[in-house]
């Protein structure tokens, strides 16, 4: 496996695409304007130069990882060439379907189709395709370069091959694949989801501050950010999208999201993002 296309230049697709270029994979990354690939490109060289001003790599290896990262708006021949294709582009089941019939149909035959999805089912995007077998979900996390996990995803018609071919390629991007199997929220949202959801109900039933909260979870349970805090860091709209997965897929009121969740949602006071969260980050 050489060539990789990830589709969707954002936070994770230029993300996807540096960590790949870095372990030496020929790296497409496609997005619908070039406005778009120009700041994913520049974001990518600034992260790399972080590396540089560390001693952590030379200015020669820096220009070699963007010499591997070729940006593109053509869907057509990089994807006809591809081995192995991520997707990373906006978090919506029709707008994915319809990018897999694209890709089905002008990549070869043995190429594999990744998602990035945090919560759409694998089974159903491979559904539209007609190779099934080598669709499969690669759950990168938020920053890739940092972070070691991949979480793999097996739809239910996933192959063993395609496993393992993922698996391989995971590893070659100096990642760690965990397989998982494809049911609501997968295995890091299922279990991050709630503890977060629990920490907005603690904050709505007026047990703690939101300070306490997570003071509590970092300083007792040795965790690198509290429950408040990282929700900021997510979105609170993806969290609040994310349970509504798990509440819909598993039919079950425990996972009904916070009334005050909803409520900030609702303000458009979604984290970090909008400068507004748990907490205010407007200064
Ligand atoms: P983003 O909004 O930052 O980027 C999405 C990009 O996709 C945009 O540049 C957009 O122009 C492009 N795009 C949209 N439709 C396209 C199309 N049809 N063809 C080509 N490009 C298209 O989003 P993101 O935060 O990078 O998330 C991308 C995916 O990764 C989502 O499925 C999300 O759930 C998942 N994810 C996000 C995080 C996170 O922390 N942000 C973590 C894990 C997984």
């Amino acid at each position: 496996m050489n060539k990789i296309v990830v589709i969707g230049a954002g936070t994770m697709g230029n993300g996807i695409a540096h960590t790949a270029a870095a372990s030496g994979f020929e790296t497409t990354l496609v997005d619908v304007s070039s406005e778009i690939l120009d700041r994913a490109v520049s974001t990518i060289s600034a992260n790399l130069q972080r590396g540089v001003d560390k001693g952590r790599m030379t200015a020669e290896e820096k220009a070699a990882v963007l010499g591997r990262i070729t940006p593109s708006t053509d869907m057509q021949t990089p994807i006809a060439e591809a081995d192995l294709i991520v997707e990373a582009i906006i978090e919506n089941l029709a707008a994915k379907v319809s990018l897999f019939q694209k890709l089905d149909s002008v990549a070869k035959p043995e190429c594999i189709l990744a998602s990035n999805t945090s919560s759409i089912s694998i089974t159903k995007i491979a559904a539209a395709t007609k190779r099934p077998e080598k669709v499969i979900g690669m759950h990168f996390m938020n920053p890739v370069p940092v972070m070691t996990l991949v979480e793999v995803i097996r739809g239910i018609a996933t192959s063993d091959e395609t496993y393992r071919l993922v698996e391989e390629a995971s590893k070659k991007m100096g990642k760690t694949p965990i397989e998982v199997n494809d049911y609501p929220g997968f295995i890091s949202n299922r279990v991050l989801m709630p503890m977060i959801n629990e920490a907005i109900f603690a904050l709505y039933e007026g047990v703690a501050t939101p300070e306490a909260i997570d003071g509590v979870m970092k300083l007792g349970m040795n965790h690198p950010m509290g429950p408040l805090t990282l929700a900021d860091f997510i979105g609170l709209d993806v969290c609040l999208a994310i349970l509504r997965v798990l509440e819909d897929g598993f039919g079950d009121p425990k996972y009904r999201p916070c009334p005050l969740l909803v409520k900030m949602v609702d303000a458009g006071w979604l984290g970090r993002k909008s400068g507004r969260g748990f907490y205010d980050y407007r200064k």
